[in-house]
């Protein structure tokens, strides 16, 4: 929806043949002329010269495959936290997103998270930067705590 704003065409390819999302925002994709879907579909390559993306290569489920010409590409496949690094060492939920509590403490004093990899509900700028923020003022608490 957001594209369509810069853009006078839109393809999403989707893997399935329904969208999970809320039924008003599929509503409002279905029905908007710029935006065309192609189901059960998937992309295998994107094309392009050194300079720019020209178009993409599609997989339907089927096995058939087909090219689209376009001027660019945005992935958006979900949503994995890169936390493998704290496996066995921090607490994770069953998703791998790092455990807090409201301060940013984690089960590990003096390690804190902030940011989309401990949030799995709003996932936003301005929430990664107040967390963020939260994480340092409890991180600078603890080291004055900790000085000796
Ligand atoms: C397509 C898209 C559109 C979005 N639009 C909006 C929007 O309109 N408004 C909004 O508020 N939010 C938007 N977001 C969400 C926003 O980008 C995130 O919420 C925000 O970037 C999270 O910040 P972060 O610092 O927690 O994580 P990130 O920005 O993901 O930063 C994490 C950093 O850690 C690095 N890193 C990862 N693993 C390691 C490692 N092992 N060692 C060292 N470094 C590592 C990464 O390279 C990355 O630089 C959008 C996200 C996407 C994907």
């Amino acid at each position: 929806m957001f594209l369509t704003k810069f853009a006078s065409k839109i393809t999403i390819i989707h893997r399935k043949d329904s969208f999970r999302a809320s039924k008003i925002m599929q509503q409002r994709v279905l029905t908007n002329p710029k935006i065309k879907v192609v189901w059960n579909s998937e992309v295998v390559e994107i094309l392009g010269d050194s300079k720019k993306v020209t178009g993409i290569k599609i997989k339907n489920t089927a096995g058939s495959r087909s090219s689209l010409a376009c001027n660019g590409v945005f992935l958006a496949i979900g949503h994995v936290p890169n936390t493998k690094v704290f496996v066995g060492k921090l607490n994770l939920d069953e998703k791998g997103y790092l455990q807090a509590d409201r301060f940013m403490h984690t089960n590990l004093p003096g390690v804190f998270a902030a940011g989309d990899v401990q949030d799995i509900r709003y996932r936003q700028a301005i929430t990664a930067a107040g967390t963020g923020c939260q994480a340092a003022m409890e991180a600078e608490k603890y080291l004055a705590e900790h000085e000796k």
